[in-house]
């Protein structure tokens, strides 16, 4: 019996953190629609053991790239492999995050540390800036698309209260801060790279039960992963860019 080849249309996408939670469920989905993805993860194994799952599973053409977010020698290699193997990168899903607390150790706001903080914006901001800043040479060949993995807990409007709602209990303050960050990072890229026809837009996917919240979360994976499938797969002509987005519309800044 012959293995059939993977499928693929040409369109590559690169999606980080992608061994697990939600990343992986992108991946998963990517390929599964056609794509060329490349599974970003900082762990050979656990980043090889992810790819040989989804294509055990009939996934796709699914492929490993070693990528820490906060490494810029990984950043940096990963970068030469895109432009040395495609033409241009269409999708580009920095998924990657970490909560930068844990209950246990931080029980309340006073026992977050600098050090806490300057851990969660290396990897929600400065990586998501790192990954982009180096993939602008296929992402502007291929006039592609960027999701950036944000968070209602990064709405300024959800945390307040200030759109009507009730304000939000959770003080996490290295994640809400870096994702707040991350919102004006992804209105930055959107405008300056718009004439080149590059959209980039942040999305929350709302409480999703994978291990940043110790499966706390009330979505499936699958859930979670709709609105970044969307924006991956939408007509170009149908992109928005510079936008907030979940799965059910626009969410305030
Ligand atoms: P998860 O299951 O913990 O997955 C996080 C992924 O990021 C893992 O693959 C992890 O790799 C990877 N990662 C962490 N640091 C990295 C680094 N320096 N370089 C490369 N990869 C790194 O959590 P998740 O819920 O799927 O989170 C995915 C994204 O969704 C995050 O940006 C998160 O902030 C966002 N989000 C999640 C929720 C939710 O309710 N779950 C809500 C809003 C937003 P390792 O396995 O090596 O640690």
């Amino acid at each position: 019996m012959t293995t059939p080849l993977p499928r693929h249309d040409g369109t590559i996408a690169l999606v980080t953190g992608a061994n697990k939670g939600i990343g992986r469920e992108v991946a998963r989905q990517l390929a599964a629609s056609g794509m060329t993805v490349l599974l970003g993860a900082r762990s050979a194994e656990r980043g090889q053991a992810a790819v040989a799952e989804l294509i055990a599973d009939g996934a796709g053409d699914v492929r490993f790239l070693h990528l820490d977010v906060t490494d810029e020698a990984t950043v940096q290699a990963a970068a030469e492999a895109v432009e040395r193997d495609f033409d241009g990168l269409h999708v580009l899903v920095n998924n990657a995050g970490i909560s930068g607390i844990s209950r246990v150790t931080h029980p309340s706001i006073a026992d977050v540390t600098a050090s806490d903080v300057r851990r969660a914006y290396e990897t929600n901001v400065v990586g998501v800036i790192a990954v982009t800043q180096a993939l602008l040479g296929p992402l502007c060949r291929a006039r592609g698309r960027v999701v950036n993995m944000s968070s209602a807990l990064g709405s300024f409007a959800r945390v307040t209260g200030a759109n009507g709602g009730a304000p939000s209990p959770h003080l996490l303050l290295p994640y809400s801060s870096a994702k707040a960050a991350l919102n004006m990072v992804t209105v930055l890229y959107a405008k300056a790279l718009s004439e080149a026809g590059v959209s980039v837009n942040a999305v929350s996917p709302g409480y999703v039960a994978t291990d940043l919240n110790n499966q706390a979360g009330t979505r499936t994976v699958a859930e979670g992963a709709r609105i970044v499938v969307d924006l991956a797969t939408r007509p170009a002509g149908e992109l928005p860019t510079g936008a907030f987005l979940s799965d059910s519309g626009d969410l305030p800044w």
